[in-house]
């Protein structure tokens, strides 16, 4: 149902508002859609966030499953959700904000308007991102951001932000364990969303798993895979009844390696979405990217080093300079054990 106001959201229910941004030159309103699943009882908060890189969809889904799946009678706490961040971005496609090319997951809190001639770059971006701070990280207790594979690439990774300590990091483990994939412990930029949420206090941390244009089969498995982790880590809250499936062990890794095309082309993998999360060796071949108009092999991609594969791409172009493939390094993979109980 939609509201006016997050308050209007009663006890035990869902809804959604919109907050206008501005005005498109073309004259149509740009707004930023929230959603409220508020539980019968009180509890903690958790807030959602997917779609701050306009190229990254697969998240919408993972989102809606949650926010319409979740039964706000049974709930304890609430969950804030907030599908597509930036919705100038999304409407193209693009990873960046169009209008100004601003990436949005580097300057989170973002401004408000009153703000905005104090700044030297950057409009509806900074607008856009005060927005999402104001109504999800703000309020949440703990905060997941979801980014993953646009078009034609795919990533199975949770990124715990190395600038967590002590037991909040544990705590940041054990809901990312949830997922069933590796986690990736890194200095997450300080004006992301997560990096901005834990300067504040707060519990957060990156989910990545999925990507777009691998089929409906994969999809529903990235999808259903997305839902299964966010229903634990309000398992972990003590906000849906039931105790959290913990994996008996989780795989860390730190440093890694981007395998980037040298060249454009039409890329032709060697390993699939399937291949996530297992190891590759040195110098095995990932992928080839041939020319498309003489055919001739242009690029054979192949792994650097023995690692743990986590982000592949799918038969499509690719362009020189982007992202193909990304491994860990072997020796910075260690094993860690949640807490039971
Ligand atoms: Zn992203």
């Amino acid at each position: 149902m939609q509201v006016s106001a997050p308050d209007e959201v009663r006890a035990g229910s869902r809804g959604y508002y919109r907050v206008p941004v501005t005005t498109s030159v073309s004259g149509q309103d740009v707004h930023v859609t929230f959603h409220v699943v508020r539980g019968a009882r009180p509890g903690p908060t958790v807030g959602l966030i997917s779609t701050s890189h306009g190229g990254e969809f697969l998240s919408i889904e993972q989102i809606r499953a949650v926010v319409t799946g979740t039964d706000a009678a049974a709930l304890r706490g609430t969950i804030l959700a907030c599908a597509v961040a930036n919705p100038v971005a999304f409407e193209q496609g693009r990873m960046t904000t169009p209008i100004e090319d601003q990436n949005m997951n580097r300057i989170f809190p973002g401004t408000a308007p009153a703000e905005l001639g104090a700044r030297y770059a950057g409009g509806v971006t900074e607008l856009m991102a005060h927005l999402v701070t104001h109504h999800v990280i703000e309020p949440a207790d703990v905060l997941l951001d979801f980014h993953l594979g646009p078009h034609d690439q795919a990533v199975e990774t949770i990124d715990v932000p190395l600038q967590t300590t002590g037991a909040s990091r544990d705590r940041i483990r054990a809901m990312g364990s949830l997922f069933g994939v590796t986690l990736h412990e890194w200095e997450l930029f300080p004006g992301s969303a997560v990096g901005y949420a834990v300067s504040r206090g707060k519990l957060a941390f990156g989910v990545e798993i999925g990507g777009g244009g691998f089929g409906n089969a994969q999809s529903e498995k990235w999808i259903a895979q997305a839902e299964r982790g966010i229903h634990g880590v309000l398992q972990n809250l003590e906000m849906v009844p039931g105790a959290p499936n913990y994996p008996r062990e989780v795989t860390l890794f730190g440093a890694r390696t981007g395998v980037r095309p040298r060249y454009g082309g039409y890329h032709v993998p060697t390993v699939s979405p399937a291949d996530l999360g297992n190891w590759v060796e040195e110098g095995q071949v990932l992928g080839r990217t041939y020319d498309v108009q003489s055919f001739a092999l242009r690029e054979e991609m192949r792994s650097p080093h023995r690692g743990i594969l986590y982000m592949a791409r799918g038969y499509a172009p690719v362009y020189p300079g982007d992202w193909a493939y990304a491994i860990c390094r072997a020796e910075g993979v260690t094993q860690w054990t949640p807490p039971r109980g």
